[in-house]
This record gives structure tokens, C-alpha cells and sequence, in this order.
């Protein structure tokens, strides 16, 4: 059977399929003669259940940073609550009923009364308080909690999978992620890219697929249930091509991003959070040249503390010991929402508020950002870049903020250093006036994505227009070349950081407008090291 999606990275898992079930148990209410030992039970569970969530905390921190580990401490302290657990152990007392029906019962009377809620951060842990209970009813049952439960690697499916899932995922075990939902920028994609496997979108699979052998096709964006034995040869032919390939690249490690004809190219990783810094340095970046900060504010469930962001961006500048690390400040709205800050829905919202607009807007949130990024300036080498630019007073603007949040730091003695300042060019706006931009910044960085997407008025989600949505056009091309030639002139270097500067049939090309900088999802760097040392620039 073969079942066609989209593939969001490339490569080919051949391995058992597993289908990824949140677990919600069936709980039956039963009497219980000894209502003393049943609420032991309970509070011993309750202890298991907060070591587990402190081991999955300190899990995440060092996957994805304080901010996106904070969930677990909130569900640590959610278990101690006084009334969750006296609602529990007066159940078990007075109804005399086992605990497994006393959690499941209080769980769902707690989190109906935080859905009830004006308030939309309380609202938002109704689905928490599910959560614990349901770990709690899993060590009462003596389930075990999770997805992965042989010891066999497989391929991943699900409808989509959240933060706060994959975070938990043994991802040693995971040779693919397969989901019926998701995008392109979904969590699950960027986390596929990064971890250099296979991941298919758009599947639609049955549930009774779990348990039967799969190809995943990460080139076609194809899956494959139950393979028939000649499909089968090809493909671990295919894989066995494939990683071939992949072992070669490595001895490409250490060696000079250098053109033939010898002119050299600053080649870095494209990272989501601290956890892909990791992939960034194994695969050997010369730098971080574009750190979607966004994903910091996607992760966490109200706006990421000063304290966070800073633990956050201190430990990439120093994991990074020197090297370049480029923060593009906040790039929220369009694809990426994030439900506390509380936005409008919007007709157009691709061209609509959000990134340096809401930042602009409500200074506030951009201050706190701008804060954090200096204070971890002063830990390795920052660079600031800002999305969505599309005017000169815009970044006139972003430059008195600057001086503003510098000043305060000044005075309350805090350490930070001076950054280069940058701009994407992502709309055309910005390309025409490269010019005149070039004056205000020490660089420019080129969106491709959303470069492609404004260029052509072609929507980069809408799924029916993926033909036509050409990177390659001859409009952008030209759009490139006028940039880096108007940078140039106002000695601002020029690097591309959208999906396009891995693109390896255009590497030559690149090189040859004059392009200083790529920076490409983390599994792409020694393939596009080999294209500039297999190129030419003149
Ligand atoms: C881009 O638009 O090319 C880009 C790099 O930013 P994002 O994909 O995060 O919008
Ligand atoms: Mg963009």
C-alpha cells in the first residue's frame, strides 16, 4: 500500500511503523475495603509521577532551554496542589472508591473549571491538568506512558505531535516521523531537519498500519505499508547508496569552504533552540546564522521570561565558543501564532501583523528580547538581525530601541557587548531599497522563503501552489544579484539564510554574485561545503 504526503526531509527509514497514541485510560470505578492503604497508593504514584516529570525536566533543558522545560515544572507543582490532592484523598475516604477513579474524576472536575476561565492562561491549563492525572492513572495501572515502548527503533506516526511530546521521545528510537497534520515550519519538520531523518506530512494512515513494516521515502514524500520483497531490495539498496553518500560528506569535515579558484565562503547552521547547537558544531558550522528565536515563544505557554531568553541565548553563544551566532529577534504571526498573545484573526495574515510590526508595536515584548540578547552578548560573539523589514524609518526605529535598552543596561551596570546589526530582506520592498538599507546595517540576510512567497503573491502554506512556487525564478535571482551589489557598496556582506541557500545547483551561482555568507539547516552543511569546493567563483 502506498500512501502519498509531502516530504519535509529527504532520506529513506525502512522499519516498523508505531502509531503515536496520547494515552487516555479507561478508568472504572470499583469499591475499595481499605480506603487508608488505597490514598497510600495514590501518594506514592504521585511521587513517581513528580520523579518522572524532574527527569523529564532536566531532559529538556538541556534539549530545548529553560523556557521550553518549564511545562514540567508547572506540572510538578500542579501534583502538590492542595486542593487536587485533598479533592483526590477525600474521595478515596469518604466514597470509599479506588484511586485510579478518584484522579480520573477530579482531573476532569479541575479542568472543566479551568476551561471555564476568562482568563486565557488559565484556560490553557485544563489540558494540564489532564495531563498529570493521566500520568498519575498510568503508574496506578502500572501502564507504561509514552509512544516507544519495545526497544526497537521505528517510524514515528501521529496526527501531529506537540513540544511537549516530542520533548519526551526517546529520539535515538525514531528513524522517521510521519503526521497526518503539520507543515513545512511545523515543530515536527524542523526537529526531522535537524536531526537529519526522514519526515513526511499530509499522511493519511490508518490506525491499523501500527505494528506492520514501512518505507518511508523522504524524496518522494511517499510512505510504503508492507512492502513487497522486490520494493523492499530496492530501497535498502537505495539506503545503503544513501548512507554511503552520507559517510563520504563527513571526511569533508574540518576542511575550508574554499571554491576551486580559491575564494572562501562563510558556510553556518540555521537552528530552532538550544538543543540543535548540538547538530550545528557535529556538523561542523562555522556559526549560527539564523537562530528563529520564535520557536523560544512557540514553546513555552506565556511570554518567555528576560531571565529565560537570556539562559537561552547565553548558552548557544557559549555552546558556540566565539563563533558567530546570528538571534533573528521574534518572527511570530502568519504560520507561527502563538495563542497568548492574543491576536486577531486576520484575513491576510502572510501580510498581516506580525514579526518587526508586533515588535514595533508593542515595544515592550521587543525590549525584553533586546535586553536578553545583549546581556547574553556579553558570553560569546552576537550578531542581531530583524525580520520582515520593509522601510528605513523601521530600522531607524529598531536602532533608537536599541540605544534605549543599551542605555538602561549601562546604568544598572550590567555587561554587554556591541553587535552587529542586520536585516532580512524577505519582501520586495526591501530589495529595492537595499540601497538605502545598506547605510543603516552591518548585513544583510536573505529570507528566500517569504522572499519567494511576496515576489511571486504565492502563499508558501498553500499546499495547491507547491508547483509553482519557484525559488528558482528568474525574479528572484535578479533580486539577489541587486542586493548583494548594493550591500556591497556600503561594505555590508550578504548571506542567504531561507531554504534556498542549501539549494546545491545554485551554489556556483551564489558564489558567483558574490554571496559571503549561507547558512542552511544543520544536515546540509558538509553537502553545500562540497558544492562551493566543487565550484568556481569567477
Ligand atoms: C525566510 O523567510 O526565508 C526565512 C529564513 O525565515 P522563515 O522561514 O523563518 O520565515
Ligand atoms: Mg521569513
Amino acid at each position: 500500500m502506498l500512501l502519498e504526503g509531502k516530504s519535509v526531509f529527504g532520506g529513506i527509514a525502512i522499519g516498523r511503523l508505531s502509531v503515536y497514541n496520547k494515552k487516555e485510560h479507561q478508568v472504572k470505578r470499583s469499591k475499595v475495603a481499605d480506603a487508608a492503604a488505597e490514598i497510600a497508593r495514590f501518594t506514592t504514584a504521585r511521587e513517581t509521577a513528580k520523579e518522572q516529570l524532574a527527569g523529564l525536566y532536566e531532559k529538556a533543558v538541556k534539549e530545548v532551554g529553560e523556557a521550553g522545560a518549564m511545562i514540567f515544572e508547572v506540572h510538578q507543582m500542579m501534583l502538590d496542589d492542595l486542593d487536587y490532592v485533598e479533592s483526590v484523598t477525600n474521595m478515596i475516604g469518604t466514597q470509599q472508591v479506588n484511586a485510579e477513579f478518584a484522579v480520573a474524576t477530579t482531573g476532569d472536575n479541575f479542568s472543566s473549571m479551568f476551561a471555564a476561565m476568562d482568563d486565557d492562561y488559565m484556560r490553557e491549563r485544563a489540558a494540564d491538568v489532564k495531563d498529570i492525572s493521566n500520568r498519575v492513572i498510568s503508574i496506578l495501572l502500572g501502564a507504561e506512558s509514552g509512544a516507544l515502548s519495545g526497544e526497537e527503533p521505528v517510524i514515528l506516526l501521529a496526527d501531529d505531535l506537540a513540544p511537549s511530546e516530542t520533548v519526551q521521545l526517546d529520539k535515538s528510537r525514531v528513524l522517521s516521523f510521519v503526521t497526518r497534520l503539520g507543515s513545512t515550519n511545523s515543530h515536527t519538520a524542523i526537529l526531522a531537519r535537524t536531526m537529519n531523518i526522514p519526515a513526511l506530512i499530509g499522511i493519511d494512515f490508518a490506525e491499523d498500519v501500527d505494528g506492520k513494516l514501512g518505507i518511508v521515502d523522504g524524496y518522494t514524500g511517499t510512505l510504503i505499508v508492507e512492502p513487497d520483497e522486490t520494493t523492499l531490495a530496492d530501497y535498502r539498496e537505495k539506503k545503503a547508496a544513501e548512507e554511503e553518500k552520507k559517510r563520504l560528506l563527513q571526511e569533508l569535515k574540518g576542511k575550508e569552504n574554499i571554491t576551486l579558484d580559491g575564494k572562501k565562503i562563510n558556510l553556518y547552521a540555521n537552528i530552532g533552540g538550544v538543543a540543535d547547537v548540538a547538530g550545528a558544531l557535529a556538523n561542523d558550522a562555522g556559526g549560527i546564522g539564523l537562530f528563529r528565536s520564535e520557536f523560544l515563544y512557540l514553546e513555552s505557554n506565556d511570554y518567555p521570561t528576560e531571565e529565560a531568553q537570556f539562559a537561552a541565548y547565553k548558552t548557544v553563544a557559549e555552546n558556540m565558543a566565539g563563533k558567530k551566532v546570528i538571534i533573528r529577534t521574534l518572527d511570530i504571526g502568519a504560520d507561527k501564532q502563538v495563542d497568548y498573545f492574543g491576536m486577531e484573526k486576520e484575513e491576510n495574515p502572510a501580510m498581516g501583523y506580525r514579526a518587526i510590526r508586533i515588535c514595533l508595536d508593542r515595544t515592550e515584548i521587543f525590549k525584553t528580547q533586546l535586553r536578553a540578547i545583549y546581556r547574553a552578548s556579553y558570553y560569546g560573539t552576537i550578531s542581531i538581525m530583524f525580520p520582515m523589514i520593509i522601510s528605513v524609518a523601521e530600522v531607524k526605529r529598531i536602532k533608537e530601541i536599541i540605544a534605549e535598552v543599551k542605555a538602561e543596561l549601562s546604568k544598572q551596570g550590567i555587561p554587554y557587548k556591541d553587535c552587529e546589526i542586520g536585516i532580512m530582506i524577505e519582501t520586495p520592498a526591501a530589495v529595492m531599497i537595499s540601497d538605502l538599507l545598506a547605510k543603516e546595517v552591518d548585513f544583510f540576510s536573505v529570507g528566500t522563503n517569504d522572499l519567494t512567497q511576496y515576489t511571486l503573491a504565492i502563499d508558501r502554506q498553500n499546499p495547491k501552489l507547491d508547483a509553482i512556487y519557484d525559488s528558482h525564478h528568474e525574479a528572484i535571482l535578479r533580486m539577489l544579484r541587486l542586493v548583494v551589489e548594493n550591500g556591497h557598496k556600503e561594505n555590508c556582506w550578504v548571506g542567504i539564510c531561507g531554504e534556498l541557500g542549501a539549494d546545491t545547483s545554485l551554489t556556483e551561482t551564489f558564489l558567483q554574485m558574490g554571496v559571503d555568507e549561507l547558512s542552511v539547516a544543520p544536515s546540509m552543511i558538509l553537502k553545500v561545503r562540497e558544492a562551493i569546493r566543487n565550484s568556481r567563483a569567477e
